[in-house]
């Protein structure tokens, strides 16, 4: 499990593409890395996704993977969260 964050640091978030506002992958911020952060938020607008960057206390607000997908599971577009840390790559 990844450490809760203090209030005031900030995760790059992309939302779920079917519209539900659910947050579908978070992006840890690595400071020490910066460029390892870039390279994940641009593959993930790549992706085609919004990427906003919001703060640890807002995340912690949002629902978490596809609201339609928990309410009718395999609905078409739903999707599950990932979230990508830097920690969890080989
Ligand atoms: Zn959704």
């Amino acid at each position: 499990m990844t450490e809760m964050k203090p209030d005031d640091q900030y995760d790059y978030i992309a939302r779920c593409k079917c519209g539900c506002g659910a947050v579908v992958i978070a992006i840890m911020d690595d400071p020490d890395d910066p460029k390892w952060t870039a390279e994940e938020v641009a593959d993930t607008v790549k992706r085609g996704y919004n990427v906003d960057r919001i703060s640890a206390a807002q995340l912690r607000s949002l629902p978490f993977g596809c609201q339609r997908e928990r309410q009718k599971r395999a609905a078409p577009g739903g999707e599950q969260l990932s979230i990508l840390g830097k920690e969890e790559k080989p």
